[in-house]
């Protein structure tokens, strides 16, 4: 039996683990949490806002499913890495903002870090087959794929909301409206792989049937495929490494289709790479103006265009220095959080 702690449970992603953990006797789930929706019908330990690291002391899970959405999600990452206890992870934002810190608390825990962002969980997958030389992480493009910035200043939340492949929470789908997602992936790669920026190629692929590619020294490469079905890397990183089955239909092959994407439009995809290679507090303050900047587009207060903007902004006015702990990660945050000029 494995004990399971989801964080985040009310979620997308929250949600579907619920369902994954209900079709497998061998997982238990011993805790939830969420942020202010009230957690309904869930018979384990719960808890609704506030620090969950008193209701991860009492659940003693074997696995912790990080599934908040932001920077809310490093505290029970933290927490798991620190304790050894394996740790299931959607929220790319924390280790995105605290990387260094978060490989670090790793190593001393000891424990095991398996991605459950699909692009993540299929190289993660691919990579059992040997050491990576490069990867390439697929990107459906979002709604907006194809348009120049003169037809994306005026989009509404409603239309930069309608994702043609994932149905996903609102601050994960707009970031993979502006691509910010991606970039907020390719960081995250970075820290899981140990790769250098240099070796983290995307490419646009809208069907979202390709989840990501390694490439090896050999000159082979091997790809994983599947149905865009996020139970599907859920329950990958909840039964590793074994493999049960899901409801997730078989797969139909057809035409797969590639392209470059358009780094001029999409400017928070060059602008999160920037920011990864300058390393230190900039990938954090990448990911906190991009949250303040959704947040305000979410709610009228800033154009969709605007949301790359502010972030470039804040990425210049920081300083970026790197934090030699939690704390100063946290006023890191806490700083570019402030710098974001909202209206
Ligand atoms: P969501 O908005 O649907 O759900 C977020 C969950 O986090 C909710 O349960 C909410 O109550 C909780 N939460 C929010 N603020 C919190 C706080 N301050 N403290 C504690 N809990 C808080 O988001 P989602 O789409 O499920 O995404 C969750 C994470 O998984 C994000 O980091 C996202 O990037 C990542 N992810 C999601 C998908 C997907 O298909 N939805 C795919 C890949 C990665
Ligand atoms: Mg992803």
């Amino acid at each position: 039996m494995k004990r399971i702690a989801l964080l985040g449970a009310t979620g997308s992603i929250g949600r579907q683990a619920i369902e994954v953990i209900n079709a497998h006797p061998e997982l238990e789930l011993v805790a939830a949490s969420s942020g202010t929706q009230a957690i309904d019908g869930l018979a384990p330990l719960t808890q609704t806002g506030g620090d969950p690291t008193g209701l991860l002391e009492r659940a003693r899970p074997d696995v912790v499913l990080n599934a908040v959405v932001g920077f809310a999600g490093l505290v029970p990452t933290m927490w798991a890495l620190e304790h050894g206890v394996t740790l299931a992870l959607a929220n790319k934002e924390s280790l995105v903002a605290a990387g260094e810190l978060a490989l670090a608390a790793r190593a001393r825990g000891g424990g095991e870090l398996i991605p459950v962002d699909s692009e993540h969980s299929a190289i993660f997958q691919c990579a059992l087959h040997g050491a990576p030389e490069s990867i390439v992480l697929t990107a459906s493009g979002g709604p907006f794929r194809g348009l120049t910035a003169d037809r994306l200043a005026d989009v509404t939340p409603e239309e930069a909301l309608a994702h043609p492949t994932w149905r996903m929470g609102p601050k994960i789908t707009i970031d993979s409206a502006t691509l910010a997602n991606k970039g907020l992936e390719v960081i995250e790669a970075h820290f899981l792989f140990g790769l250098p920026y240099d070796r983290i190629e995307v490419v646009i692929h809208p069907p979202s049937i390709v989840h990501g590619l390694v490439r090896f020294r050999d000159g082979a490469a091997i790809a994983h495929l599947g149905n865009p079905d996020m139970r599907v890397p859920i329950s990958y990183a909840l039964t590793y490494p074994e493999r049960a089955a899901t409801p997730v239909p078989p797969l139909e092959l057809r035409t797969l289709e590639f392209h470059e994407p358009d780094l001029e439009t999409f400017r928070l995809l060059p602008l999160a790479r920037e920011a990864g290679e300058r390393g230190g507090t900039y990938p954090c303050a990448f990911n906190a103006a991009n949250e303040v900047a959704v947040q305000a587009f979410l709610e009228g207060r800033l154009g969709f265009l605007d949301i790359a903007g502010a972030v470039e902004d804040v990425l210049a006015r920081v300083d970026g220095a790197p934090a030699r702990d939690l704390t100063e990660l946290v006023e890191a945050d806490r700083r570019a959080r402030e710098l974001v000029p909202v209206l």
